[in-house]
């Protein structure tokens, strides 16, 4: 959607491609007959990390600068806003949206999938700038795919996925009752501590995925020392009922999400089956 609304058939976009979202979203341009450029990208290195800011080569002109703020499957993220050097940002925060405060008057276009950070599957959250909208670069846009067709109907042009949205609005409330998006922020590092210092202790025995200064505060992904310790290390975690943690495919090894909703004593009970793991084996 975001190339069929804002990417002229004159200009290109720059993308930077971080991880399998990131490439997904570069790769749809070419479904739809759009050219872009790979401004930076990690792959090269296994998207273990986040490309230097320095290194980025940004189009003068471009219609937008697309990136990822976090990268689900990798458990990378961009700690800090970059800057986008005068280029109207696009960003999919699908990952970590409402898990810390951001700066939106900084974006072009901001979305994100509902169910990581928000609520149910079904809802997507989209914040655009009005100007960006108000003349779609496709002359063949479908009105369904036409952001400025549903925000003229107040994201109700069809009948919207009410019981997602119902659900994402008690999940707002929460995190306000909670002390906000600062608090989440606090909240979220803390979390994700437990689980880096205990990768940080054993001394090796767990290998971080990412590059420590691009570490995810959403997705810690990390190995042991061969695959039948990953797949035993799953099984002990599983009698403990800590569930999900094997990762993904691309990438093998162990991935603890801790997504908004996953409690502080989760993540501290998993720090401490690491270390008590780490010990006996
Ligand atoms: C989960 C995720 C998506 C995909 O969401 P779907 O609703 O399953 O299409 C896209 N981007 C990122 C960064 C994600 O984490």
């Amino acid at each position: 959607m975001v190339p069929l609304n804002l990417l002229p058939d004159e200009k290109t976009a720059d993308y930077i491609v971080t991880g399998e979202w990131a490439q997904y979203a570069y790769k749809e341009l070419a479904k739809i007959g759009k050219k872009g450029n790979i401004a930076a990208s990690s792959e090269a290195d296994g998207f273990t990390h986040i490309p230097e800011r320095s290194t980025w080569k940004l189009t003068n002109g471009a219609a937008y600068v697309h990136y990822t703020s976090n990268n689900t499957i990798y458990g990378t993220q961009f700690r800090e806003l970059p800057d986008f050097g005068g280029s109207v940002a696009v960003c999919d925060m699908s990952s970590d949206f409402l898990s810390r405060p951001f700066d939106v008057t900084k974006f072009g276009v901001v979305y994100a999938g509902a169910q990581k950070n928000a609520g149910p599957a079904g809802a997507t959250i989209v914040i655009i700038r009005k100007d960006l909208m108000e003349k779609p670069a496709s002359k063949i846009l479908p009105t369904m795919l036409n952001y400025k067709s549903i925000a003229d109907k107040d994201s109700m042009l069809n009948t919207p996925p009410c019981y997602s949205i119902y659900i994402c609005g008690l999940v707002f409330k929460w995190i306000e009752n909670i002390g906000g998006l600062a608090k989440m922020d606090e909240r979220n590092k803390k979390k994700a501590g437990f689980i880096y210092d205990a990768i940080d202790r054993s001394n090796g025995f767990y290998k971080g995925f990412a590059a420590t200064r691009d570490r995810s505060l959403m997705n810690i992904t990390f190995k042991l020392p061969s695959p039948e310790l990953d797949e035993e290390f799953v099984k002990s975690a599983a009698a403990k009922d800590m569930i999900g943690l094997k990762g993904y495919r691309t990438v093998g090894g162990i991935r603890a999400s801790v997504y908004n909703a996953h409690p502080l004593e989760g993540a501290e009970k998993l720090a401490q089956l690491m270390d008590e793991f780490c010990k006996s084996h």
